[in-house]
């Protein structure tokens, strides 16, 4: 056994863990676990754990269905709850392996974004990321069925009057509620946001895990949150951002709310993204992504990766808003990025650059993704495009100041400035037309991913909305 291996053997014993959750997702970037006691851990390092993947989405074939999943030891968590008082449960993250070949399996996710890092390694980088989930808290029936009722109603309007949307008064009520170490003021403050308890409760469970909980806040919209994690490797990020969905649905689940992380689940107010923040930085450490000297404390590394998230943009949407619903959120008027653009200052572009105090942040923020991706897919397909900017040393387009939503197409075209595909169907064809990233998922990914996801789409066409029912039953 690594000494990592010995450590987790260790912990199992000093923290009565009695049962391990052996965690990886599918393509569809659903988490999966194999629960297994952990006097088994010895055995799953050394020998692995056999699952069939025959059933698991988008993995295999029947005829070749055996995989191993080996469990990485430095993901090793306890997770927030326990099974009875004197026991407790922890998760590991795994790698899958190809029982046949011996090999890291290729339709693997995590794999998937493995190989985009060793891209960036290659070219002499490392690369860090940070996301800002965003999700609504719903009531449950009398049934435990989610509902679209938000819990919280009184929280924001107790505060503020009823135009949330402000962005003065947002970035007060940002202030105001930003914890995690400021909860009294935010009790005192806001005694109606029903939430808080079950807020404070998820992050208290993420930082048991290791989670770094950067700031928490109530979203724009009734029932919404936003919880940011401080930024780290692309890797642990990716595997904290599968393992979050899980954690804040359980603890959500235990005050009898639901969670989710749907991008749209209520039409005409703000959707929930999972803004992605970038940076490489090179083998001794420095942020490649700084220079001093620029009008945007940007190097010419970073304009070019930014140049080239911009120019696949359509393609990588497929990825990092994979759902139908994914595209309610893509439109004018709710924060979300609709055109292919970058800025300094406003929120409409795809791209952002933060302001950063110090050189280790200057980073860039891609505000498409959206929570219901695959992570490691997502960061997968934004590094290879912006490595691909890199490489081919790609001019960044000025940064567009204004705001967005209110140019017509004769603006836009002038300022060359494209728009996202409109709907998942459009994003499916933009990412079979894109070499790069359609590669980026690789050769056993990409072609089920895309196969699911038209799947998906035709799904939807063919469905009958309540919409139409309401719009065209009684006139026709
Ligand atoms: N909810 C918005 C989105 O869909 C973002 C709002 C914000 O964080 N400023 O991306
Ligand atoms: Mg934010
Ligand atoms: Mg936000
Ligand atoms: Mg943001």
């Amino acid at each position: 056994l690594t000494t990592a291996e010995q450590n987790v053997l260790d912990k199992i014993e000093t923290e009565d863990v009695d049962f391990l959750r052996l965690q990886f997702t599918d393509i569809l970037g659903t988490v999966k676990n194999v629960s297994v006691p952990a006097r088994q851990a010895e055995k799953a390092f050394t020998e692995g754990i056999y699952f069939d993947g025959s059933s698991i989405e988008g993995f295999v074939r029947i005829q070749e269905s055996d995989m191993r999943l080996k469990p990485d030891p430095e993901t090793f968590a306890i997770l927030p709850w326990r099974n009875d008082e004197n026991s407790a449960a922890a998760r590991m993250i795994c790698d899958v392996y190809d029982t046949s070949t011996g090999e890291p399996f290729e339709g693997d996710p995590r794999y998937v974004l493995k190989r985009a890092l060793d891209r960036a390694k290659e070219m002499g980088y490392t690369v860090n990321a940070a996301p800002e989930p965003e999700f609504f808290l719903f009531e449950e029936d009398e049934d435990g069925y989610a509902t679209t009722t938000t819990n919280d109603a009184g929280g924001y309007f107790d505060l503020a009057p009823k135009d949330l949307a402000s962005d003065v008064r947002r970035d007060i009520i940002y202030g105001l509620t930003t914890t995690t170490n400021d909860a009294g003021g935010y009790f005192d403050l806001a005694p109606k946001d029903l939430a808080s308890d079950v807020r404070r409760d998820i992050i208290y469970g993420l930082e048991s895990m290791g989670f770094e909980v950067e700031a928490s806040h109530h979203e724009v919209a009734e029932g919404q949150h936003e919880i940011n994690f401080e930024y780290d490797d692309a890797l642990t990020t990716a595997d904290n951002v599968a393992t979050f969905r899980t954690v804040v649905r359980a603890i959500a689940a235990q005050h009898d709310y639901h969670a989710t992380f749907m991008p749209k689940p209520i039409p005409k107010i703000n959707g929930s993204g999972m803004h992605t923040h970038l940076s490489l930085f090179t083998e001794d450490g420095e942020n490649a992504f700084h220079d001093a000297d620029d009008e945007f404390d940007l190097s010419e590394t970073a304009h070019s990766f930014l140049a080239g998230i911009l120019e696949h943009a359509p393609a990588i949407t497929a990825v990092s808003n994979p759902t139908v619903n994914s595209y309610k959120r893509l439109v004018p008027g709710y924060e979300a990025p609709v055109y292919v653009a970058w800025s300094d200052r406003n929120r409409s572009a795809l791209i952002r650059k933060p302001a950063a105090r110090t050189s280790v942040a200057s980073r860039v923020e891609a505000r498409f993704p959206d929570p219901s991706c695959n992570p490691y897919l997502a960061f997968a397909a934004l590094i290879h495009a912006g490595l691909d900017g890199i490489e081919n040393d790609l001019d960044c387009p000025d940064p567009v100041r204004e705001n967005i939503y209110e140019f017509d197409e004769q603006k836009r075209e002038e300022y060359g400035i494209e728009t996202l595909p409109s709907n998942l169907g459009g994003a499916v064809d933009a990412l079979e037309a894109d070499d790069v990233i359609y590669d980026a998922l690789g050769d056993h990914v990409a072609p089920k991913f895309v196969e699911a996801k038209n799947q998906e789409f035709e799904e939807y066409l063919i469905d009958v909305s309540q919409w139409e029912l309401d719009r065209y039953l009684e006139t026709f």
